[in-house]
């Protein structure tokens, strides 16, 4: 089933790739494994989807750990913390995260470089942005997320690599196009200010419901469960 489903996101993103004249190569495909097993997760990585999304970090160890300690096709994870992270989790994070998406305050962002630090790491991350605005949601506002970054810019262990954002569930498809565009042209405005020492490049937004009117609005990763799990 995982193998099908795949199959039919990736015809979906290539042929909504040549009506909009993108390459459907640049477009990363996160496996967000929060519920299934290690065994489903051993199913992505042999299809090559080897970027592992997962929201909570100890369940995320307790994968890491049984998947590392298999065979060497596994090693080839590279897993990304999508789910709202608590200052404590900080140290246990870094531990085993390539990208950690979620980071939605300059206190979060100290903690993390302060625990990237100590094991010699520079940490990549992702700014998460509330462009919905919806009270329930992660994420800097929009209107602050330039001050934070010109911060967060400053630490030495931590590197942004792009944004982040969450769509409202079942919103109005033209809503959700809206907040999309709010956060591609958050990232241009910060690329065009020199804010970062390296352009942001990665621009996270799109799950099942909404990952091709993410694609339109440039995202170039979606972060799928439903669709690569359920069928
Ligand atoms: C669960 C989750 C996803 C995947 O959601 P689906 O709608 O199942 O594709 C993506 N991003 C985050 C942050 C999630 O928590």
């Amino acid at each position: 089933m995982i193998e099908e489903n795949v199959l039919k996101i990736r015809q979906r993103i290539c042929s909504l790739c040549s009506k909009i004249n993108r390459d459907p190569d640049s477009i990363t495909i996160v496996a967000v494994s929060k519920g299934r097993s290690k065994e489903q997760i051993g199913e992505c990585v042999a299809i090559g989807i080897t970027e592992i999304g997962e929201n909570r970090v100890q369940e995320a160890i307790a994968k890491y750990k049984a998947l590392t300690a298999q065979g060497s096709q596994i090693r080839t994870i590279k897993w990304h913390m999508v789910g709202h992270l608590q200052t404590n989790k900080a140290r246990n994070a870094v531990e085993i995260f390539d990208l950690i998406q979620s980071v939605d305050s300059m206190h979060l962002a100290l903690e993390i470089d302060r625990q990237a630090a100590k094991i010699d790491k520079v940490q990549s991350i992702l700014v998460q942005v509330n462009t919905s605005g919806e009270p329930t949601k992660f994420g800097l506002k929009p209107s602050d997320t330039i001050e934070v970054i010109k911060q967060m810019a400053r630490l030495k262990n931590i590197d942004i690599t792009g944004l982040m954002t969450i769509a409202p569930i079942g919103g109005q498809p033209e809503k959700v196009r809206s907040y999309f565009r709010i956060l591609r042209l958050l990232l241009d405005k910060i690329n065009d200010l020199g804010l970062t020492s390296q352009k942001l490049k990665v621009l996270s937004m799109g799950m099942t419901d909404d990952f091709q009117i993410a694609i339109e609005e440039g995202s170039n990763m979606v972060r799928l469960g439903r669709a690569i799990f359920e069928g």
